[in-house]
């Protein structure tokens, strides 16, 4: 990565923290930010809950936020649910879309993770589509086939608008969560591959390409000084305020 390109660093709050937790996180946050606002750029993408105070805190110093998750529809009885247009309304700008928890502890399809990918650019919010391969499918040799499947399953027949920005987080299921990293010459060479298929998917878009699962302080270095490797989409380790400011720190 070159000196001069901007490092994305996203942070992915899961369900972990409550409604005050969450507004104690963004105004820390919110109160660091000069330290890194030049050289990072930086997307939180709080509960639904915290979305609306905690996008706040964050856009009065420039940092946006996304949502974790959409419904594909506008409206309607969709119990439990918020829309694309609901987030972006609120305030969003991007939305993360098929995450590994969404696809494999709620059965979400490569279908509806293309439905999804059409409500988000319809509204105007930036998709930062997830993607990534089981334990089981890469000791398979599987991993690449995978990707290439969801790959093409969210992006083929896409309708995008001019000057439209695409951001793809390989995440290894096996990595998410549970302090064992992708080595990052490995998750590099995935994430070329990503890159090139997506390319070819989504013509005349602007593809970003970050790496998720386990990025904490120690590793996020060796991630973004990979040619091909934009940023990274942090879980765990963006929920507290220590963890957080050292990979920001690190990648500044
Ligand atoms: C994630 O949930 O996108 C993620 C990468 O989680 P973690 O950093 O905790 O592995």
């Amino acid at each position: 990565m070159s000196a001069s390109k901007k490092v994305y660093l996203f942070a992915n709050w899961k369900m972990y923290l409550d409604y005050d937790e969450s507004n104690i996180l963004a105004n820390a946050v919110a109160a660091a930010s000069s330290d890194f606002a030049t050289k990072i750029k930086m997307v939180v993408f709080p509960s639904s809950l915290s979305f609306y105070p905690v996008a706040q805190a964050l856009g009065d110093v420039g940092i946006v936020s996304g949502a974790q998750n959409i419904h594909f529809e506008d409206k309607g009885g969709f119990t439990g649910e918020n829309s694309a247009l609901m987030y972006k309304n609120a305030g969003a700008k991007f939305t993360l879309i098929g995450h590994s928890e969404r696809r494999h502890l709620f059965g979400e399809t490569n279908h509806e993770v293309h439905q999804k990918m059409e409500a988000a650019l319809l509204v105007g919010l930036v998709p930062v589509l997830c993607v990534g391969e089981t334990a089981k499918e890469r000791k398979g040799d599987k991993a690449k086939d995978v990707v290439e499947v969801q790959l093409r399953a969210a992006l083929d027949g896409l309708k995008w608008k001019p000057k439209a920005k695409l951001f793809i987080a390989y995440e290894p299921v096996w990595a998410i969560g549970t302090g064992k990293n992708c080595d990052p010459v490995e998750a590099e060479k995935m994430c070329l591959m990503i890159e090139n298929m997506a390319k070819a998917l989504a013509k005349d878009v602007e593809i970003i390409i970050l790496y998720g699962g386990s990025v904490n302080g120690g590793n996020i270095k060796e991630f973004i000084k990979q040619p091909n490797i934009n940023g990274v989409l942090v879980g765990g380790a963006s929920a507290k305020l220590d963890t957080w400011l050292q990979i920001v720190q690190n990648a500044c």
